[in-house]
């Protein structure tokens, strides 16, 4: 076991600190002197409450360009994920009972559509291409007069690809289907106008862009026919949409990420892709290096290579004290092949050895070439004691 000074971290789509500004906005807020009390309450304490809560949704709205009204608070993006689809099918229930995916999706948006093909629900899974994107014309294709839900990530947090969710999302608006988007990997991150983008619904949670973990939200757009039935019952609160006691420190601290976030995006943005470039640049002459995902579609805080000739689980030990994720890192309770990079049509031994590195505001250069040397010290290795493999 490696220290935690010892440790390169390089696995921010996992989840990334809070940012200090997000800790200091947050810490005044859970103790007796401080603004803790019910923001539900009429009173002068919990006014004080309810106007932290005001202020994020204003911090958030102002990132995602929509409405305050649109936004519902939840407790991350698993959550906006199961309440969009669940409470939309359950709403429209009528209209038709074929929706529309793709295998990439995040298990909190996949395993809600295979609860929902058990239940009766009809699911198409569109496939992308072999670098991950998805041609619109094969989701016009796959539009049917009783689809009433298609539910597409923007960024992929594994592969860093992007789709577009623009000419997707316009295609739903002519069919009059619904469009969700789980938007956990690029909130913050890629630019956003949804007062002008064809989109219903979008999934949120802080905890990716350097806010707390626990606390996301859902845009809910104010057109008719786009609504989701709760999915539990209580006080009333967030129009009956998600009751429950808001949580008034989880949610100024996502409202200050979101500013931070915003503030900060281009800058951000520049960083994340001149690092990815010097860890590709490092290791791209391997033999038997492939890169998942594509180059010129892809947000570049993330890059997934597989390589030939080695085993996963040996090069993430091998990898210490690198943390990064393997190809099987959302199943790592299960040693399957990553169901995303299966969907770009890589073999199960090459999507076993998948390793994602993922960076953040905090990445140093000095990190990433740490990471170029142990990825190709410990690939040698592997391969040197690999029986019967030729050198
Ligand atoms: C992290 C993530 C989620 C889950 O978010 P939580 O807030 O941890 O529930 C869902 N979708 C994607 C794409 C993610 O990256």
């Amino acid at each position: 076991m490696s220290n935690i000074a010892e440790m390169v971290y390089l696995d921010y789509a996992a989840s990334t600190p809070a940012d200090p500004r997000v800790v200091d906005v947050m810490t005044p807020l859970f103790g007796a002197g401080g603004d803790f009390a019910n923001p539900s309450s009429g009173h002068t304490a919990g006014r004080r409450s309810s106007a932290h809560v005001e202020r994020a949704a204003g911090q958030l709205a102002e990132l995602l360009g929509c409405k305050e009204e649109q936004l519902v608070w939840t407790s991350g993006a698993t959550e906006s994920d199961n309440l969009a689809i669940v409470g939309a099918a359950r709403y429209r229930a009528d209209r038709g009972r074929h929706l529309i995916t793709m295998p990439t999706e995040h298990k909190a948006v996949a395993d809600v559509f295979h609860v929902l093909e058990k239940r009766g629900f009809e699911v198409s899974w569109l496939r992308p291409d072999d670098t991950g994107v998805l041609d619109p014309a094969n989701l016009e294709a796959a539009i049917r007069p009783d689809t009433q839900l298609v539910s597409i990530m923007q960024v992929n947090n594994e592969t860093g690809v992007i789709q577009d969710i623009e000419a997707l999302g316009a295609l739903c608006r002519e069919r009059d289907v619904l469009f969700h988007v789980d938007a956990a990997q690029s909130v913050g991150k890629l630019p956003l106008a949804l007062a002008s983008l064809p989109v219903d619904l979008l999934s949120t949670t802080a905890h990716k862009v350097y806010g707390p973990k626990g606390i996301g939200a859902l845009y809910i757009a104010d057109r008719p026919g786009c609504h989701v039935e709760p999915l539990i019952y209580g006080g009333g609160q967030q129009g009956g949409r998600r009751p429950g006691t808001l949580a008034v420190p989880l949610i100024a601290g996502f409202g200050e990420a979101a500013r931070i976030a915003r503030c900060e995006m281009q800058e951000n943005h520049e960083h994340l892709r001149s690092l990815r470039e010097r860890l590709w640049s490092g290791i791209r002459d391997l033999d038997g290096i492939v890169r998942n995902g594509s180059d010129s579609h892809s947000f570049p805080g993330i890059l997934n290579v597989s390589i030939e000739d080695v085993e996963g689980e040996s090069l993430l030990l091998a990898l210490e004290p690198l943390c990064v994720a393997t190809g099987s890192a959302c199943n790592s309770t299960s040693q399957e092949p990553s169901s995303v990079l299966r969907a770009l049509g890589r073999s199960d031994l090459l999507a076993q050895s998948a390793i994602r590195f993922s960076f953040g505001r905090p990445t140093t250069s000095a990190e990433v070439d740490l990471a170029v040397a142990r990825y190709r010290e410990a690939v040698a290795r592997l391969r040197d004691i690999a029986p019967g493999r030729a050198a």
